[in-house]
């Protein structure tokens, strides 16, 4: 049988494997886990280099997740984080080493380890490794006709609704709202804070086209001082309605935050009205450049 050769076919083919296995033994379909048969499935296909081993080690939090291959490199262990106790988490790392086995282990034989800031890298050309596993665990995770239907009423969703679909697929939330964020035609964004500072984001396509976004990391932009992420935990609120002028100057903004999901940080989803402010800058990109030329 011919073997697939980028991520989106061996995403499909093992998709389809898991979906027509459980059918057959009349299991539900989800969560998809990947520990129950990511060893019998590479046995099959690959009994020359299979993986034997899905096992936790304590990293100390440097690497999310490893795939090793032994000296002969004809078998492979697949190394999680136990650090931590997300399932979600170690769930979504063990699919992302698997897509590297699948898709990756020919082209360097050498042994991976993913750290949690490169695995979240999504855009960065660099990773482009780390961004088709990424997409290869989303695919196989979240099955994109499930995935569908699970959002098609989603119009100004809080994360509630995506603490739904992260039980139902068993991955950390992070991973669900941005396997939204690369579909929808909300115009909406995920911000990551951390001490009072945004760490990252990642806006959808229509808000990027709409001109709103910031560059996170290149310079310190801090949360907007009234906005839930930056109140903290003690704020009680998960979600509010903001007026223009909290996370953007020209458009009211519907933020839902929850707190240390990963230790001290935010997540913050933003939902801005349809249709936007027409091509003009958000306020916050007008803010780091300011704080930009402050710095020189
Ligand atoms: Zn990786």
């Amino acid at each position: 049988m011919k073997m697939p050769t980028t991520w989106e076919g061996w995403a499909s083919r093992v998709s389809v494997y898991v979906r027509e296995g459980k059918k057959v033994l009349q299991l539900p379909r989800f969560p998809i886990r990947i520990e129950e048969f990511a060893e019998s499935y590479s046995r099959q296909l690959f009994p020359g280099d299979p993986i034997t081993m899905v096992e936790g080690q304590d990293f100390g939090g440097r690497f999310e997740g490893a795939l090793i291959p032994n000296e002969a490199k004809d078998e492979w262990a697949i190394i999680y984080d136990n650090g931590h106790t997300s399932r979600g988490r170690i769930n979504f790392t063990l699919a992302h080493e698997f897509g590297h086995y699948l898709v990756h282990r020919h082209l360097s034989g050498e042994p991976f380890y993913c750290s949690r800031k490169q695995m979240w890298d999504w855009d960065s050309d660099y990773a482009r490794m780390e961004v088709e596993a990424n997409s290869f665990a989303a695919f196989v995770l979240m099955p994109p006709d499930d995935f569908r239907e699970q959002t098609k009423d989603f119009r100004r969703p809080t994360l509630r609704d995506f603490e739904i679909l992260r039980d139902r697929y068993e991955v950390s939330l992070t991973a669900v709202v941005l396997n939204w964020l690369k579909t929808t035609k909300s115009r909406a964004m995920l911000v990551v804070g951390r001490d009072g500072f945004i760490d990252w984001s990642w806006g959808s396509a229509p808000l990027f086209t709409s001109g709103v976004y910031f560059q996170a990391r290149q310079v310190t932009t801090p949360l907007p001082d009234t906005s839930l992420a930056a109140l903290g935990p003690t704020a009680g609120v998960v979600e509010i309605q903001h007026p223009q002028g909290v996370w953007s100057e020209y458009e009211p903004v519907l933020e839902s935050v929850v707190f240390a999901e990963y230790h001290e940080m935010t997540l913050s989803l933003l939902i801005y009205p349809p249709g936007g402010p027409g091509r003009r800058r958000d306020d916050l990109e007008d803010r780091l450049e300011d704080s930009a030329d402050e710095r020189y």
